[in-house]
């Protein structure tokens, strides 16, 4: 078997998983999303037996462990509760707090208007995206994978040679080519292929649509758009130590500590009614002065008189039907798989999901873990999955 990994961009200067923050945590509300997080934990522990390459330096994804602390008002405090329950059934290690061993544990917080809190005890944290995608790229290539800097603009099809049971009106096909438009040309390389996986983050969507294919092979469309989201980094000597959580507001604010020198990372999603334009990676500045410093600084008083030293933006591969990951066959394209659109969470879950997309392709069937329910099934039946964790 061949491999060919297409990359346009082999810097990765707009690939959202360099631009993300590299936090995992065990606390979703969907059984698919915690076991996925379980499974890229234990990967990451032993990262090593995966992607460790002979006779080179061990990898170090410098994961710091810490939990995520979620915040939750009264009125939101049940259902906080009942997704506890669940993620401890999927074996997740998380405590519930009460407003009163929430400021046992963290004086420095207002828990003014929580009700209670989830804390992540084990399995959660962050850490360096860049050296987690540098692992894969490098341990894929050493087993022989190919790769070329290029862009995927088309896909040629032809009629499926998959059996439909008669009476059906499906309409099937199968990818023969795919068309790659190389940099500094003004031509197609058309790459014969048995199997296409589309892994293009926020541009799956996009690149679907655009693959000049025939309209009925498209529908429904896949409602995978990037959607820009900022990080900011800001200096506070006097805020939270060295025990500081990954601390997701009642309001959707977050932060976490950035290293041991008082500085930290965070942000907020905005409303739909306010998401920024996705054209370009320009940061908006007001949007922490007037959205995220006011919400964090009441949450943390001692940030009151924080410096903020920079930001960025990158993009979520966010899904707009339900923002969770598509993952598995395409309906209408036979050799087509998917594996996108997991929004806030996909760099935590990219293990998990290339392990699934691998045993599809050479099994035939999941093992490690079922993921069938993120399939595109769903979409056709206009069948959400909800995830309440998305931030
Ligand atoms: C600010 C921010 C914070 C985040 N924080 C977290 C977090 O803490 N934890 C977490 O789990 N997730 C987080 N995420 C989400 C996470 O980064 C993404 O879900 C994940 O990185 C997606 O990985 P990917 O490989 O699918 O996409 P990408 O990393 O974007 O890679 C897709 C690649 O496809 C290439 N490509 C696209 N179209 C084509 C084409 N037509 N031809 C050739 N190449 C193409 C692109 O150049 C790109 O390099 C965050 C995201 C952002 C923006």
């Amino acid at each position: 078997m061949k491999v060919l990994v297409v990359e346009r961009d082999p810097t990765y200067s707009r690939a959202s998983t360099v631009l993300s923050i590299g936090g995992i945590r065990q606390q979703f509300s969907l059984p698919e999303n915690i076991q996925m997080s379980r499974f890229s934990a234990s990967f990451l522990r032993n990262i090593n037996e995966h992607l460790g390459v002979p006779n080179e330096p061990p990898i170090d994804v410098q994961f710091q462990p810490s939990g995520y602390l979620f915040l939750a008002p009264l009125e939101r405090a049940a259902g906080l509760e009942a997704t506890v329950r669940l993620q401890r059934e999927e074996g997740a290690q998380v405590a519930l707090l009460s407003p009163t061993q929430l400021k046992e544990k963290f004086p420095w917080i207002d828990t003014e208007d929580v009700a209670v809190a989830s804390y992540g005890l084990q399995d959660e944290g962050w850490f360096d995206p860049w050296t987690l995608l540098h692992a894969f790229r490098h341990k894929a290539m050493s087993l022989g994978v190919l790769s070329c800097a290029g862009e995927v603009r088309g896909f040629v099809t032809s009629a499926s040679d998959a059996m439909v049971p008669q009476g059906s009106a499906a309409v099937t096909a199968r990818i023969r080519y795919v068309h790659v438009h190389m940099p500094d040309s003004r031509e197609y390389q058309p790459v014969a292929c048995a199997i296409v996986i589309n892994a293009a983050g926020a541009w799956a969507g996009e690149l679907l649509g655009a693959a000049g294919l025939p309209g009925e092979l498209c529908q429904p469309p896949l409602p995978i758009q990037p959607r820009k989201r900022y990080v900011f980094s800001w200096h506070c000597p006097d805020g939270p130590g060295f025990s500081c959580p990954l601390l997701v507001d009642t309001t959707g604010a977050y932060f976490r500590r950035d290293g041991i020198a008082g500085n930290y990372l965070g942000g907020m999603s905005p409303t739909e009614e306010e998401e920024p334009d996705a054209g370009d990676l320009s940061v908006d500045h007001d949007f922490f002065q007037e959205q995220v410093w006011p919400r964090l600084a009441r949450r943390v008083p001692a940030f009151s008189s924080l410096r903020l030293r920079s930001a960025w933006a990158g993009y979520y591969d966010y899904n707009t039907f339900d923002q969770n990951g598509v993952l598995g066959p395409h309906p209408k394209l036979d050799n087509l798989f998917l594996a996108a659109g997991f929004s806030g969470h996909g760099l935590q879950h990219a293990p998990a999901a290339g392990r699934a997309i691998a045993e599809l392709v050479l099994r035939g069937r999941y093992e490690s873990l079922d993921l069938r329910r993120l399939g595109w099934q769903r979409l056709e039946e206009g069948k959400r999955l909800e995830e309440d964790g998305v931030v």
